[in-house]
Protein backbone atom coordinates (compact mmCIF):
# COMPACT_ATOMS: atom_id res chain seq x y z
CA UNK A 1 0.00 0.00 0.00
CA UNK A 2 1.70 3.33 -0.87
CA UNK A 3 2.47 5.94 1.97
CA UNK A 4 -0.76 8.45 2.85
CA UNK A 5 -3.67 5.78 2.54
CA UNK A 6 -5.24 4.20 5.62
CA UNK A 7 -7.12 1.03 4.92
CA UNK A 8 -10.76 0.97 6.86
CA UNK A 9 -12.57 -1.24 8.42
CA UNK A 10 -15.10 -1.45 6.14
CA UNK A 11 -13.04 -2.82 3.57
CA UNK A 12 -11.93 0.00 1.78
CA UNK A 13 -9.47 2.98 1.79
CA UNK A 14 -9.49 6.52 3.19
CA UNK A 15 -12.64 6.57 4.49
CA UNK A 16 -13.24 10.11 6.42
CA UNK A 17 -13.17 7.42 9.57
CA UNK A 18 -9.80 6.74 9.09
CA UNK A 19 -8.81 10.78 9.75
CA UNK A 20 -11.36 11.25 12.22
CA UNK A 21 -11.72 8.88 14.37
CA UNK A 22 -9.58 8.91 17.90
CA UNK A 23 -7.04 5.96 16.71
CA UNK A 24 -7.05 8.00 13.20
CA UNK A 25 -5.82 11.14 15.00
CA UNK A 26 -3.42 9.21 17.07
CA UNK A 27 -2.01 7.52 13.90
CA UNK A 28 -1.48 11.39 12.36
CA UNK A 29 0.16 11.97 15.35
CA UNK A 30 2.67 9.11 14.66
CA UNK A 31 3.08 10.03 11.13
CA UNK A 32 3.93 13.82 12.16
CA UNK A 33 6.13 12.86 15.21
CA UNK A 34 6.74 9.70 15.15
CA UNK A 35 5.50 9.35 18.43
CA UNK A 36 2.96 6.79 19.49
CA UNK A 37 0.01 8.00 21.87
CA UNK A 38 -3.32 7.90 22.21
CA UNK A 39 -5.83 10.89 21.43
CA UNK A 40 -6.70 11.19 25.19
CA UNK A 41 -2.36 11.73 25.43
CA UNK A 42 -2.08 14.32 22.64
CA UNK A 43 -4.84 16.04 24.47
CA UNK A 44 -3.10 16.21 27.07
CA UNK A 45 -0.03 17.51 25.37
CA UNK A 46 -2.17 20.12 23.64
CA UNK A 47 -3.38 21.03 27.11
CA UNK A 48 0.10 21.76 28.26
CA UNK A 49 0.29 23.79 24.94
CA UNK A 50 2.82 20.90 23.13
CA UNK A 51 3.37 22.38 19.79
CA UNK A 52 3.45 19.65 18.03
CA UNK A 53 -0.19 18.31 19.46
CA UNK A 54 -1.24 22.12 18.40
CA UNK A 55 0.05 21.03 14.80
CA UNK A 56 -1.40 17.93 15.10
CA UNK A 57 -5.11 19.54 16.26
CA UNK A 58 -4.46 22.23 13.80
CA UNK A 59 -4.55 19.08 11.22
CA UNK A 60 -7.23 17.51 12.47
CA UNK A 61 -9.98 20.52 12.61
CA UNK A 62 -9.22 21.41 8.90
CA UNK A 63 -9.92 17.42 7.91
CA UNK A 64 -13.46 17.36 10.09
CA UNK A 65 -14.30 20.89 8.86
CA UNK A 66 -13.51 19.80 5.39
CA UNK A 67 -15.66 16.70 5.93
CA UNK A 68 -18.75 18.60 7.92
CA UNK A 69 -18.72 21.10 4.68
CA UNK A 70 -19.37 18.30 2.74
CA UNK A 71 -22.93 17.31 4.95
CA UNK A 72 -23.30 21.23 5.00
CA UNK A 73 -23.01 21.52 1.06
CA UNK A 74 -25.58 18.74 0.55
CA UNK A 75 -28.71 18.87 3.46
CA UNK A 76 -27.33 22.57 4.90
CA UNK A 77 -28.74 21.20 8.52
CA UNK A 78 -29.18 23.36 11.28
CA UNK A 79 -27.28 21.45 14.13
CA UNK A 80 -24.61 19.14 13.87
CA UNK A 81 -23.54 17.12 16.94
CA UNK A 82 -20.44 15.63 17.24
CA UNK A 83 -20.10 12.14 18.66
CA UNK A 84 -17.46 9.84 20.06
CA UNK A 85 -14.37 10.49 22.11
CA UNK A 86 -13.26 13.22 19.85
CA UNK A 87 -16.41 15.02 20.69
CA UNK A 88 -14.87 15.70 24.23
CA UNK A 89 -12.68 18.74 22.50
CA UNK A 90 -13.54 21.54 23.54
CA UNK A 91 -11.98 23.80 21.35
CA UNK A 92 -13.28 21.63 17.82
CA UNK A 93 -16.59 23.70 18.93
CA UNK A 94 -15.04 27.31 18.16
CA UNK A 95 -12.61 26.41 15.80
CA UNK A 96 -14.17 23.93 13.51
CA UNK A 97 -17.01 26.41 12.13
CA UNK A 98 -14.88 28.70 11.84
CA UNK A 99 -12.37 26.75 9.12
CA UNK A 100 -15.70 25.11 7.69
CA UNK A 101 -16.90 28.27 5.50
CA UNK A 102 -13.73 27.73 2.95
CA UNK A 103 -15.54 24.78 1.56
CA UNK A 104 -18.77 25.61 1.71
CA UNK A 105 -20.63 26.55 -1.28
CA UNK A 106 -22.69 29.46 0.23
CA UNK A 107 -21.45 32.76 1.33
CA UNK A 108 -23.52 32.27 4.43
CA UNK A 109 -23.49 28.98 6.69
CA UNK A 110 -26.03 28.69 9.48
CA UNK A 111 -25.15 25.74 10.54
CA UNK A 112 -24.49 24.91 14.43
CA UNK A 113 -22.06 22.37 15.77
CA UNK A 114 -22.75 21.39 19.57
CA UNK A 115 -21.32 18.48 21.41
CA UNK A 116 -23.50 15.86 22.67
CA UNK A 117 -25.64 16.46 25.00
CA UNK A 118 -25.24 13.31 27.30
CA UNK A 119 -21.95 12.28 26.63
CA UNK A 120 -19.53 10.76 23.96
CA UNK A 121 -22.04 7.82 24.10
CA UNK A 122 -24.79 9.41 22.55
CA UNK A 123 -24.96 7.67 19.42
CA UNK A 124 -25.37 4.37 21.19
CA UNK A 125 -28.13 5.24 22.93
CA UNK A 126 -29.82 6.62 20.51
CA UNK A 127 -29.78 3.89 18.47
CA UNK A 128 -31.11 1.70 21.49
CA UNK A 129 -34.29 3.94 21.14
CA UNK A 130 -34.74 2.72 17.20
CA UNK A 131 -36.08 -0.47 19.12
CA UNK A 132 -39.50 -0.69 20.61
CA UNK A 133 -39.78 -1.45 24.55
CA UNK A 134 -42.91 -3.64 25.01
ZN1 LIG B 1 -14.68 2.73 5.40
Amino acid sequence: MPPNVRKCYCGRHNCIETFLSGPAFSLSFFEQNNIDLTAHQIVERLNANDKSAHAAIETYEKQLARALAGVINIIDPDIIVLGGGMSNIARLYETVPNLWQEWCFSDRVDTLLKPPQHGDSSGVRGAAWLWPID
